[in-house]
């Protein structure tokens, strides 16, 4: 079956076509357009490039295209993107407005484009179903929750893969093929041996999952995406009150504020120089206090989260670095998991800086009973996968 996975940012799009069976997925191609301002035409230039290099003689051969949505008010899981999702995403379009508006406009131009294949979503928040409620409401009044106020979480398919990947990579069959077949089989109970994980995806915007025997047990990010961790422009959490009385002091309005708080804060507004922490490091390198000041904040909140979800899960097997971030800084990496020998966790430096980019490793002493690993990002993977299974559940209910 041809998977293509369909990655829409505010201004950009990448894709990512998979050749996909039961047994394994074949990456055919990828790519990516930047500064985007309609779909459509990258959509169009994506299908030639496919046509030419031969793996598509039209946009039809696609078996379906699956988009990695945001949050949708009253819907998660992996879905037929119709008109159902659509609305999911209009009905929470101010909560996550660098995504769900793009995630529409996309889907919209994918069934304009090639009205014959298939669009299904699988939803960000998806790994977080089986959340207790204990954490996953805020304490807040019922009118409120009853509007749809709570955590949902987000990376889903990033932390599903660390899941998965984890798994494997510790040597627990079980638990790795709990955490794959999850969307379909939900978690079931559970009687093999227990695996707890604390997943850190730390990139353009970051999270820290605990996830126990495959399946998440809380997240980082709450409501939006722009809780939890300092993000590269958002903020990360915020007392609610600092709102109002910004907007009293600086005489500034409630949406102006929302809008410093999600592109002039984050690693940003703390470091003064700009969202990446390349730039942010190099300053740190040459004495600038507010850079060193971002990093150490970044590292703060994660080492919060992590011993959080420690605490929850009562220990951790491993802990794990994906994306941009994680995947790359060494530094961010050694200072997280500094000073924990008594808990099991030690990083051997040299491991932790020889790590090759795009490459798993682990950087833990091979006496650390706690592993730290370094595991890629491959979210396209899991939404590959899931699509792959969605198309065949689908035939199998259409036929019967
Ligand atoms: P997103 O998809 O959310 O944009 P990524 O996972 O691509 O995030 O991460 C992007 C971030 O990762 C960049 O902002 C930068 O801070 C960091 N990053 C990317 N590559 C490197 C690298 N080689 N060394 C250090 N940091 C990196």
């Amino acid at each position: 079956m041809k998977v293509l996975v369909a990655n829409l940012g505010s201004t950009s799009f990448k894709y990512r076509l998979f050749e996909i069976d039961d047994t394994q997925a074949i990456l055919l191609a990828s790519g990516g357009f930047e500064r985007v301002t309609e779909y459509t035409p990258c959509i169009e230039s994506m299908l030639q490039t496919l046509m030419d290099e031969g793996h598509l003689d039209t946009g039809e051969d696609l078996d379906a295209v699956g988009f990695k949505t945001v949050l949708g008010k009253d819907l998660s899981g992996c879905v037929e993107a119709d008109d159902r999702v659509l609305e999911a995403l209009d009905g929470f379009k101010e909560v996550a407005p660098a995504h769900n508006p793009a995630y529409a406009e996309g889907i919209r131009c994918f069934r304009e484009k090639l009205p014959s294949v298939k669009r299904v979503a699988l939803f960000e928040t998806a790994f977080y179903q089986w959340v207790e409620p204990a954490a996953r409401e805020y304490a807040i009044p019922k009118s409120w929750r009853d509007i749809g106020i709570r955590r949902y979480g987000f990376h889903g398919a990033s932390h599903k893969f660390v899941a998965e990947r984890s798994a494997e990579l510790l040597g627990s069959e079980d638990v790795a093929r709990r955490a794959k077949g999850l969307y379909v089989d939900g978690p079931g109970e559970y009687s093999g041996s227990p695996l707890r994980v604390i997943s850190c995806h730390l990139g353009g915007s970051s999270s820290v999952t605990g996830i126990k025997n495959g399946v998440a047990i809380g997240t980082s990010m709450g409501f939006s995406p722009q809780s939890g961790l300092p993000q590269n422009n958002r903020v990360g959490d915020l007392d609610s009150m600092a709102i109002p009385y910004v907007s009293k002091m600086l005489g500034i309005t409630i949406e102006e504020a929302e809008n410093q708080l999600n592109k002039q804060s984050g690693l940003l507004g703390l470091s003064g120089i700009g969202n990446d922490i390349r730039d942010i490091s190099k300053a740190a390198s040459q004495g600038n206090a507010e850079a060193q000041l971002a990093i150490d904040a970044l590292i703060d909140s994660i080492r919060h989260w992590a011993g959080s979800f420690y605490f929850k899960m009562g220990g951790a097997d491993a802990i794990v670095f994906t994306a941009g971030i994680g995947e790359n800084n060494t530094e961010v990496r050694s200072k997280v998991c500094s000073g924990l020998e008594e808990f099991g966790l030690k990083i051997e430096a040299e491991k932790n800086e020889s790590t090759r980019l795009g490459a798993e490793a682990i950087i833990s002493a091979d006496d650390s009973t706690m592993k730290a690993i370094v595991i890629p990002a491959n979210e396209e993977l899991v939404i590959a996968r899931e699509v792959f299974r969605f198309m065949n559940t689908q035939l199998i209910s259409t036929s019967n």
